[in-house]
Order: C-alpha cells, then structure tokens, then sequence
C-alpha cells in the first residue's frame, strides 16, 4: 500500500511553514506541498534567495530565518506542486507536468487570501495589475514597474507600495486612495485595540506618513477608469469635490484590499461564513482549525486575513491540535504549549475591529461601472451581467448558467465576488445568503493525458 502520510498541508506560506514546525517536531510524517518554488507564501516570496532580502525592510526579512527552520524541521516539501483536487483524507497536484494522488489522516489548507478583484473600465488593459502582483515581481524577480505609476485603491498594501515606489526612485503620478473618509470614525471607536499591537501600528502610521510626504495623494477618489493614450495610459477620477480628473501613466497598481481565495476550500465543500465589515467569505473554522468536514483543517488568510504573525500563530495552533488528535500530545501538554501562540491571536484580534473599520471597502467601488469587464475570462461587462441579472437570475450560479460568467480558465476565481455583489445590490439580497458559485476539480486546466497517467486511488490501494 502506498504511503499514508499523517499530515498533508497545502500552502508554504507562514500558516503552513508554523504547522509543519510543529508536526514535523513532534514526530509526525508531514508532507507539504506548495505550487511556489520557495516556500514563504505571499509576505516571504522568496525570501530564502531573493536579491530584495536585505531592501525591502524588517517584516520582509523576518521570513528568513523562518524559512530555513521549515527547510530543517523535517517536513518533506514538493516545490511546484499545484494542487488541483481535495478531500479530506487525499490531496491531487500537479508537478512538472505529472499528476499525484496522496493520502494522509490530516490534511491542512493554508492557501491564503488574493487581491479583492474590483473591476473597474480599462483595468485588463496591459499596463494595469494590482499593487500584490507588482509586490510579487519585485520579491521574486527584483522587478519595479515603470514609471510614471498611478497607484489606486484602499488598504495597507497600496501603502506600502507607495513606500517602495518612493525608496526605489520609481515616479509615481500619484496616490488615489478610495476609502471612505468617514471610516476613520468608525475605527476609533476600536482604538484601545492598538494598546494591543502598537508596535504593528505605528508601522502602519509611518508607512501612511511616508505616502503623504512623498507622494501627491488624493483623499476619496471616485468613478476611476483607465484608457490607453499616445503616452501609455490615462487615468480618470473624480475628486471628492466632484471635479474630474486626468493622469498619464505608464502603470497602474490596483488595490482594494485582501480576501480569502475559497475556491480550494468551495471545492472541498466546507462550510463558510460572510465577514461583513471586510466583505469577504471564508471558511468556518475554530481556533484549532477545525473546518465542518473532520481531517480537514485551515489555516492562516484562508480563513480569516489577519496578517502575517496571525498566520503563523493559527498555523502553530492547528499543528499542536493535530498533534493531540493524532496521539503525539495529551491535552495538558497542547494547551501549554498553545499559550504563546494564543497570547499572539489575542493580541491580534484585539486590533482587527480597528483595522477592518479603517480599511473597510467602498461600497460605490463594490458595483462596477457598466463598461467595466467583470469576468475577464468570457470578457462579460457589467452592462451585459447587470441586465441577465434584472431579468432574474438571483444567484451566482444562476448568472453563470445564462451568462457563463465564472465558465472560464479561473472558475470564477476573479468576477465571483462581483457578480455576487451586483446580485445582492440589484435584488436587495443579503451577501450572506448568496451561494457563492460551485468549484469544480480540476482547479486549473490540465492536460488530458496527465490525468490519464496518473496512478488512480484504487491501484495505490
Ligand atoms: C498578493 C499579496 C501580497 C501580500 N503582501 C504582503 C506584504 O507584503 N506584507 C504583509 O504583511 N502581508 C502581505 N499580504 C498578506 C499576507 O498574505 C499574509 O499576511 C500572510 O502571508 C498570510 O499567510 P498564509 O500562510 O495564510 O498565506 P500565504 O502567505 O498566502 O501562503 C499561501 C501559500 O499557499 C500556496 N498555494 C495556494 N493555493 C495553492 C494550490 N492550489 N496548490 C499549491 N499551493 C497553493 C501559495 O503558493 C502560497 O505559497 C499579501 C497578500 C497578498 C494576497
């Protein structure tokens, strides 16, 4: 029989690089596998060879160490292993080419959170991609966008790209930023939450300082679209005031915060939740992980985005509690060494309300502008999505049936949420109570002759 693994966790990022650490230490067999080259997820892409290491600050440098004490710990890592199917005991992947089929008694998701797609007209012209994709290119390939760069959106990472614009000499036209202005209110009636993290929270400050020394920024900028120009690119905007407003860029970085990526966890058929405040679905998990199907965990951004010390805290937890589950730990000695990591969530959770509040999105950003394309794959408008909508589809699946948004290579990945929101807004729907559409296996195209080569379960058995 082939080899049964005691845990399988899919996602090298800090949440599946903690959980590893600590099933690996207490001497399970633990299998991780992650469709990246390093580990490090999003925060430490790279981190272990990247030319960026020492340029890109403290928190980036921070994954280092953390990296080399997963590649020790014992874990068997599968670089380039995309995974394409699950189910509570199996994980299938793809690597180089060849599908795999591997069985454990836990299987752990930290696959982690995507940029919120907000469609907006011009934003699949080439020049424009969001301020994550360009923060990817410089950790992992040392590459900067150029320049002029218009930055736009809401939420720390526009922050921080603006940071980086700044520090690497990029010129950048400037800053829209698309929050609310009254979302500062509302976030101060959380404030005794940063007594909990201030460390964490004047980073946030000094980074927004920064952006407002150097860079030209404009407060509550609205009804963005982007054409092509003999320049490059033309941005368009509205100012608070109302007046409109041109920029030429070469570049365009898009941000509108970060949500989980459920597709993996749709496709496993767990229970999720609706987050409000954020406006993102996650997985139902408890502190330990624990998803509604046994044997299939999360943890980290997957289920709920609370940043990177959050992730490596709920990844350490959910390693302990497998720990337990599979024998290794007795309740007393997992609930001792769970304090830390719990005393870090603590502290976590003590500044999200504060944090969710300040960054919460734009509900005008959320309903696309009717020339904007919102399923890039099928390249579907919303003009075109909002009237089969008013005609009476009232759930995403319904919508993907007669439109085929979501019919595409990223199963929706990108106009899921859109679509969901332009449903609830046109038929006074609550988020919560919209399916959101059906994942099916395989995840992403592969060929036909992989799936054919692939050993089947029952011949492993
Ligand atoms: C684009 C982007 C950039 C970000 N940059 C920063 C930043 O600079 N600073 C910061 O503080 N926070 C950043 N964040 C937030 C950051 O994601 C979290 O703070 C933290 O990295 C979450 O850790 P995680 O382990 O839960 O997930 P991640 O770090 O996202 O790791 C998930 C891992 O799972 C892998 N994976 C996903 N799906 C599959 C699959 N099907 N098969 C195989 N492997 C898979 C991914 O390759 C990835 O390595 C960023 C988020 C995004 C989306």
């Amino acid at each position: 029989m082939d080899k049964v693994w005691d845990v399988i966790i899919v996602g090298a990022g800090p949440a599946g690089m903690c959980t590893a650490i600590q099933t690996a230490k207490h001497g399970l067999s633990t299998l991780v596998v992650d469709r990246q080259t390093e580990p490090g997820g999003q925060i430490f892409r790279s981190a272990g060879s990247s030319s960026m290491i020492g340029k890109l600050g403290k928190d980036y440098a921070a994954g280092l160490p953390l990296v080399k004490q997963f590649l020790n710990c014992g874990a068997q890592f599968e670089p380039g292993a995309n995974v394409w199917d699950i189910a509570p005991d199996r994980v299938y992947y793809s690597q180089q080419g060849h599908s795999h089929f591997v069985r454990a008694r836990q299987v752990v998701l930290a696959t982690g959170a995507m940029e919120r797609p907000v469609p907006l007209p011009g934003w699949t012209l080439p020049g424009v991609m969001g301020s994550g994709a360009s923060d990817v290119l410089l950790k992992s390939a040392g590459l900067l966008p150029e320049g002029p760069v218009v930055l736009c959106g809401n939420g720390p990472l526009v922050l921080q790209a603006a940071v980086h614009m700044h520090e690497f000499n990029v010129p950048v036209s400037a800053v829209l930023l698309t929050g609310r202005m009254g979302n500062i209110m509302h976030a101060m009636k959380h404030a005794s939450g940063i007594l909990a993290r201030p460390g964490y929270f004047l980073h946030g400050v000094n980074m927004a300082a920064k952006t407002m020394l150097h860079q030209k920024c404009v407060l509550g900028a609205h009804d963005v679209s982007i054409s092509e120009s003999e320049k490059g690119l033309q941005v368009h905007y509205a100012t608070r005031s109302g007046k409109h407003r041109k920029l030429d860029a070469s570049t365009v970085l898009l941000h509108e915060g970060v949500i989980p990526e459920t597709r993996i966890t749709r496709l496993a058929r767990l229970r999720h939740a609706w987050d409000q405040k954020q406006r993102y679905w996650h997985v139902d998990a408890d502190k330990w992980g624990q998803t509604s199907a046994p044997g299939l965990r999360t943890a980290g951004d997957i289920a709920t985005v609370r940043g990177a010390a959050a992730a490596q805290a709920e990844g350490s937890l959910v390693g302990l509690d497998i720990c337990r589950e599979l024998g290794q730990l007795s309740l007393a000695d997992r609930d001792r060494e769970a304090l830390p990591f719990l005393r870090i969530i603590k502290r976590c959770q003590a500044l999200q309300p504060f944090l969710d509040e300040y960054f919460a999105p734009t509900p005008a950003m959320l309903q696309p502008h009717p020339d904007a394309i919102v399923c890039r794959c099928e390249e579907l408008t919303a003009g075109h999505l909002g009237e089969v909508i008013r005609e009476g589809s009232y759930s995403p699946n319904g919508v993907k049936a007669q439109a085929r948004p979501g019919m595409g290579t990223c199963q929706g990945r990108i106009c899921g949420q859109a679509v969901a929101e332009m449903i609830a807004d046109a038929h006074g729907l609550s988020m919560e109570n919209l399916p959101q559409y059906t994942a099916q296996p395989p995840l992403f195209p592969l060929r036909l002759g992989e799936l054919v080569e692939m050993p089947s379960p029952s011949e492993l058995m």
